[in-house]
C-alpha cells in the first residue's frame, strides 16, 4: 500500500482504538482534544496488546492531563527562533522545522505543544523567512531539517527545500531529523532515496525506542537510505515501561547496527508537559550505559546525554569511573578492576611523591 494511503487510514480518534481492541475509550477522548492523536495501520500492527512498548508510544494515556510539573516547551524553543520555525540554539547550527504533521504522534513528543495542531503554522511564507535568515547568518553550517517530520512531505516539496539550502554556500552539512524509517517505513521508497543522495554531504538522524521496531521493513527502508550514501544515526529517548531496560536497550543498539544505523544518542526524557509519566530516573539511564560501555562493540554505545532545560543545549552525563584524578589517574574499568594510569610529563612528580 502506497505511504500517502496508508497515513490516510490511520487512526485518529480514541472511539476507534477502543473498537478495536475493545476497551473503553472514552475517558482518553479529551487526551486526545488535547495532544493530537495518529496512528497509521503500519504501526498500529506492530501493537501486540495493550500497555505494550508499542502502545504505551502512540496511545494517548489519561496521565498527560495529570502530570504537569512540566513545561509545554521545555527547551525554550519559542525563545531561541529569530523567525518562526527556525531555532538557532548553537554557534554554528540551526534547526530548521519545516512540517508540521508526523506519521504517528508519539505521546513522549518534545513538541507536543504543537506537532500535528493548528498551532503549528509551516507556510511556504514561513520556510522562506527560514531559508532567507540561514542566507543572512553565515555562521551556520549545518542545518537540521525536521519538524514534525519532513519526510511527510512529498518528495518535491522536499526537494525543492534541499536545492534552496544546497544554494547557501556557507551550509557545509545538511541533516535531516525524520521517525518514519521506523514509524511508516514504507515513506522510504527508492524515488526518495535517489532523491536525497543528490544533496550530499546529507546526514539522517532517525528514532527507534525499542529493538521490535526493527521490523523487515524498517530495515530495508534504512538499507535503501544507507545505500543512497546516506549515513545514518539513531536518537533513542529513555522511557519508562517501553526501553528503561538495559537488556532492551543493549538488543535495540545491536540491532540498529545489523541496519546500518549507528546509535548517536540516547536522551533523558525531557520535561515536556504532558509526558513526567515516561520520565526514568538519570540513575538508571547511568546504569545503563555501564551496561553497555565495555561489555559491547563502541559503535553500539550512543552518548547519553540531557537537553538542558530552558535552552542550555544537550550536555552529556557518563558514569563515573574516576576515583583519584591526579598525576597518577586511578580508575576502574567496566569490570570493576581498579587500573591506574600515569600522565604523561607526571614522571618526576610521581616518583617524587614516592620519596
Ligand atoms: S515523530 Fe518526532 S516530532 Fe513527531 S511526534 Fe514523534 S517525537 Fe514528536
Amino acid at each position: 500500500m502506497r505511504w500517502q494511503t496508508l497515513l490516510k487510514n490511520s487512526i485518529t480518534t480514541p472511539a476507534a482504538l477502543g473498537s478495536r481492541f475493545g476497551f473503553d475509550s472514552g475517558p482518553l477522548r479529551a487526551v486526545a482534544e488535547r495532544y493530537p492523536m495518529r496512528i497509521n495501520p503500519y504501526y498500529l500492527n506492530l501493537i501486540r496488546e495493550k500497555g505494550d512498548p508499542f502502545w504505551l508510544q502512540a496511545v494517548p494515556d489519561e496521565q498527560e492531563l495529570h502530570d504537569m510539573v512540566c513545561m509545554p516547551d521545555p527547551l525554550g524553543e519559542e525563545h531561541l527562533s529569530p523567525v518562526p520555525n527556525l531555532i538557532h540554539k548553537y554557534p554554528d547550527r540551526a534547526l530548521f522545522l519545516v512540517h508540521s504533521q508526523c506519521a504517528m504522534y508519539c505521546r513522549f513528543c518534545t513538541r507536543k505543544r504543537k506537532v500535528g495542531t493548528g498551532d503549528m503554522v509551516i507556510t511556504r511564507e514561513t520556510i522562506d523567512a527560514g531559508l532567507d535568515y540561514l542566507r543572512k547568518t553565515p555562521e551556520v553550517r549545518d542545518v537540521l531539517v525536521s519538524g514534525g517530520d519532513p519526510l511527510l512531505l512529498s518528495d518535491e516539496r522536499l526537494e525543492s527545500i534541499l536545492k534552496s539550502l544546497r544554494r547557501i554556500p556557507s551550509i557545509e552539512i545538511i541533516r535531516i531529523g525524520t521517525r518514519a524509517p521506523c514509524t511508516l517505513p514504507m515513506r522510504v521508497t527508492t524515488r526518495l532515496a535517489t532523491m536525497l543522495k543528490r544533496y550530499h554531504p546529507l546526514y539522517i538522524n532517525t528514532h527507534f525506542n525499542h529493538p521490535d521496531e526493527i521490523t523487515p521493513e524498517a530495515a530495508l527502508a534504512c538499507s535503501r537510505l544507507a545505500n543512497a550514501g546516506i549515513p545514518l544515526g539513531c536518537q533513542t529517548v529513555l522511557l519508562r515501561g517501553v526501553n528503561d531496560d538495559p537488556r532492551i536497550i543493549k538488543r535495540l543498539m545491536h540491532g540498529l547496527l545489523r541496519i546500518r544505523v549507528k546509535p548517536y544518542y540516547i536522551f533523558q526524557g525531557d520535561m515536556t508537559e504532558g509526558t513526567d509519566h515516561f520520565r526514568t530516573p538519570i540513575n538508571k539511564g547511568l546504569a545503563i550505559m555501564k551496561s553497555l560501555i565495555g561489555h559491547t562493540s563502541g559503535m553500539a554505545v550512543p552518548k547519553f546525554a540531557v537537553d538542558a532545560p530552558g535552552g542550555g543545549g544537550k550536555i552529556p552525563l557518563q558514569p563515573d569511573y574516576v576515583h583519584h584524578l591526579g598525576a597518577n589517574l586511578v580508575f576502574s574499568n567496566f569490570r570493576g578492576d581498579i587500573c591506574s594510569y600515569q600522565d604523561a610529563g607526571a614522571r618526576g612528580q610521581v616518583t617524587g611523591d614516592r620519596g
